[in-house]
């Protein structure tokens, strides 16, 4: 591993710190607040409006006023909607340096890093769905006897959506832009990790121009402020991107309240398999990139790399080198590569895998250690002849924390990427289309990658197999989780 320089945070420009509700910046009922932490030094940045029950009550009828009374569905029309969104995604193109950088200080995420991926794929997300505001529209079915029958493809109506950390303004954006194009009006909670930029991109909504309580952001804690969207009696439908335990709990709370329609984007233990006639510089460089990315966090972080006997060692041999090259250090640094963990339960989480590898004999070829004795900076870290069944080969570490297993032939590689309770991601390196179409087609995951990885587009679809998820995210199949098929048929 390589340190970058430490020049520390630049003035970073801290936008609202309040809960928004029906176009307000307003304090909790409780007027209670939390600490929003520097992962780069453990520091407190400020503190935060802390929403619970109450305050959830609020903005749930804040959106239930604004959908079914406000000027977004009564006096907008479809293209109307689109307008602001595009004048949204005009904003943060604007504001993109000083979002960028509030990304970093939040999350701890290289901040050049940020305005080069982060940035311009939360515009684009903006910009794709304002496209569809005015394109969602129904059939004309040809129905037996003497009837027109049509369909109209109608919000689904209030929406609770709770992100997480790990992708601050990205996600809120493949939350919002599906709703929004569709006519919802949101309740959104932000992780309690990273509030700063969802509560900066509020205030750029309003400056849009949106009607006062379409959309309502709520920062504060899971089982408190979360729990209370997931059960309560009026949201229409939530949607979760996180760990799949909470999944479990987003839809039980669903199940045991009103039926809400419910969509998650959960966690992931991604293949990623290497055969041995792949261009071995593009298959390490992007298996690196596939694991270490965004520090390791996330969900669909290529986290179980399977490469072929035949070019194994020489596979494992290049990957350290190239673990040992990253530069870690301060998200504010123009050659840092790897920021710090989010937060101090993540920095732990993962140090704790990295003890399970060691116990049960993986063998670690890099890293390993924690970096200085400020904020949540963990070493590159390799392990090679990892097991199918060890811990670190099945849970998801989140964080940067390289596995590699071997394997011999295609049916046994993917017999083995199979052998998982998740089903979000894989990818497959290889020159030969034969075997690539093989993996393509028997990996049971939403997303497979050929030759590349982390390619996103707001119109791929994004989702997971089995507990990775329900639903998809992005594309056009993301309308579909915000509307409600309404059948109209009229007696000619
Ligand atoms: P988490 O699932 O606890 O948190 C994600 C979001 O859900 C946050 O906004 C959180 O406040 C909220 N939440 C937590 N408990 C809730 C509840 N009972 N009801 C409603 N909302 C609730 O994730 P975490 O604790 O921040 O991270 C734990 C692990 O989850 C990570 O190590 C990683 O494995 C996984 N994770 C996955 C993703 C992803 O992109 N799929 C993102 C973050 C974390
Ligand atoms: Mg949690």
């Amino acid at each position: 591993m390589a340190t970058a320089t430490a020049t520390m945070q630049p003035n970073v420009k801290i936008g609202p710190t309040k809960l928004l509700i029906n176009g307000k910046w307003v304090d909790s009922v409780s007027g209670k607040t939390f600490p929003t932490i520097n992962p780069s030094t453990g520091e407190v940045i400020t503190q935060v409006a802390e929403a619970d029950a109450p305050d959830v009550d609020k903005a749930v009828a804040a959106a239930r006023g604004a959908f079914d009374k406000g000027p977004w569905r009564k006096k907008m029309s479809s293209a109307d909607r689109g307008v602001l969104m595009n004048r949204l995604a005009d904003l943060i193109e604007k504001h993109a340096d000083e979002l960028a950088e509030l990304e970093a200080l939040d999350n701890g995420k290289p901040a050049h890093v940020a305005r080069a991926a982060d940035l311009p794929l939360t515009i684009a997300c903006y910009r794709y769905y304002a496209g569809w505001a005015d394109k969602n529209h129904g059939k004309t079915i040809p129905v037996s006897g003497n009837y027109f029958c049509y369909t109209k493809h109608e919000p689904v109506g209030v929406v609770g959506q709770i992100i997480p950390w790990n992708f601050p303004l990205l996600m809120q954006a493949w939350k919002l832009g599906p709703a929004l194009a569709t006519g919802c009006t949101v309740v959104m909670k932000p992780a309690e990790q990273t509030p700063l930029t969802a509560l900066r991109v509020g205030e750029l909504i309003m400056e849009a121009g949106f009607p006062e309580g379409v959309v309502n952001l709520l920062p504060g804690y899971g089982p408190t402020a979360g729990a209370a969207i997931a059960r309560h009696m009026d949201v229409d439908k939530v949607a979760f991107t996180g760990s799949t335990e909470v999944g479990h709990l987003i839809m039980k709370n669903a199940a045991e309240t009103n039926l809400k329609r419910v969509t998650l984007e959960l966690g992931g233990k991604s293949p990623n398999i290497v055969f041995a006639d792949a261009d071995m510089d593009e298959a390490i460089e992007g298996a690196h990139f596939a694991l270490f990315f965004n520090q390791g966090q996330c969900c669909c972080a290529g986290s179980r790399l399977y490469v072929e006997e035949k070019a194994y060692d020489e596979f494992v041999d290049r990957s350290v080198a190239r673990a040992k090259k990253r530069t870690v250090g301060s998200p504010f640094d123009k050659n840092t590569e790897q920021g710090p963990q989010v937060d101090q339960d993540q920095f732990n989480k993962v140090m704790s895998y990295i003890d399970a590898g060691k116990k049960e004999k993986a063998k670690l070829v890099a890293g390993g250690n924690r970096v200085g004795d400020k904020g949540y900076f963990i070493e590159p870290t390799v392990f090679a002849d990892v097991q199918d069944n060890m811990k670190i080969a099945q849970e998801e570490i989140f964080g940067p924390v390289m596995s590699i297993l071997k394997f011999k032939d295609l049916n046994e590689v993917v017999e083995r990427a199979n052998k998982s309770q998740y089903g979000l991601a894989a990818a497959v390196w290889t020159k030969d289309i034969s075997k690539a179409h093989a993996i393509a087609d028997s990996v049971r995951a939403g997303t497979v990658w050929v030759n590349c990885y982390d390619v996103f587009d707001a119109g791929a679809p994004f989702g997971g197999f089995k507990q990775s998820g329900i639903g998809r995210e992005l594309g056009e199949y993301g309308l579909a989780n915000y509307t409600e098929v309404k059948t109209v048929t009229v007696k000619l």
